[in-house]
């Protein structure tokens, strides 16, 4: 299975180049923020839960998103491979991927990290939440979630380097070039 980690701050392209990736190799794609929205829709017990979370920048405690995140895996049984957008995002969420892949007998084949700056973040979330609405796309709110990818997802960088599965990619230019660079750093792997 070709599991690939999607990586990156608010706004670095992780859905954007998840598609082109699903695509391109055939994958399942999970994204978490994706289905703690639709939660939210049907009005669950989670996505009320979630939208507390959400509309403050903050990050759902770590055991109930693994869980939900367990439970979407097991609805992609013989898949390719998966690509994880938005999960983990902190360290004990890495460490219970790794449980949770190990048990079905696989692993992160690799992290690829996209990397923007910061000024250029701010500003295509603020273009995203013109054109679609979502509620977390407001410059308080941003700033929040800006805050909590440096405090608490960055240092996930270091845990994949260590696990030497760690790739960085530039995260501006077109949507092509730097798909380009995904390919090609893929590609590398494999050799
Ligand atoms: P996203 O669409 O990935 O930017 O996620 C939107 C929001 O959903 C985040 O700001 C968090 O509040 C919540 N969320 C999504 N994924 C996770 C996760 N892995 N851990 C904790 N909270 C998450």
């Amino acid at each position: 299975m070709l599991n690939i980690v999607i990586f990156g701050a608010p706004g670095s392209g992780k859905g954007t180049q998840s598609e082109r990736l699903i695509r391109e190799f055939g994958l399942d794609h999970i994204s978490t923020g994706d289905v703690l929205r639709k939660e939210i829709k049907e009005g669950s017990a989670l996505g009320k839960t979630a939208s507390e979370y959400i509309d403050k920048g903050q990050l759902l405690p770590d055991e109930l998103i693994a869980e939900v995140l367990a439970k979407v895996l097991d609805e992609k049984e013989g898949s390719n491979g998966v690509i994880f957008d938005g999960f983990p995002r902190t360290i004990p969420q890495a460490i219970a991927l790794k449980k949770i892949l190990n048990k079905r007998a696989t692993d992160v084949t690799v992290l690829i990290n996209l990397h923007v700056a910061e000024e250029e973040l701010i500003k295509r979330l603020l273009e995203r939440g013109r054109i679609s609405g979502r509620s977390d796309d407001n410059l308080d709110t941003i700033k929040s979630r800006l805050d909590v990818y440096h405090k608490q997802t960055l240092p996930l960088a270091d845990y994949y380097i260590e696990e030497g599965k760690h790739v960085l990619i530039a995260g501006e230019g077109t949507v092509d070039e730097i798909f380009d660079r995904i390919k090609k750093a893929l590609a590398e792997l494999n050799n």
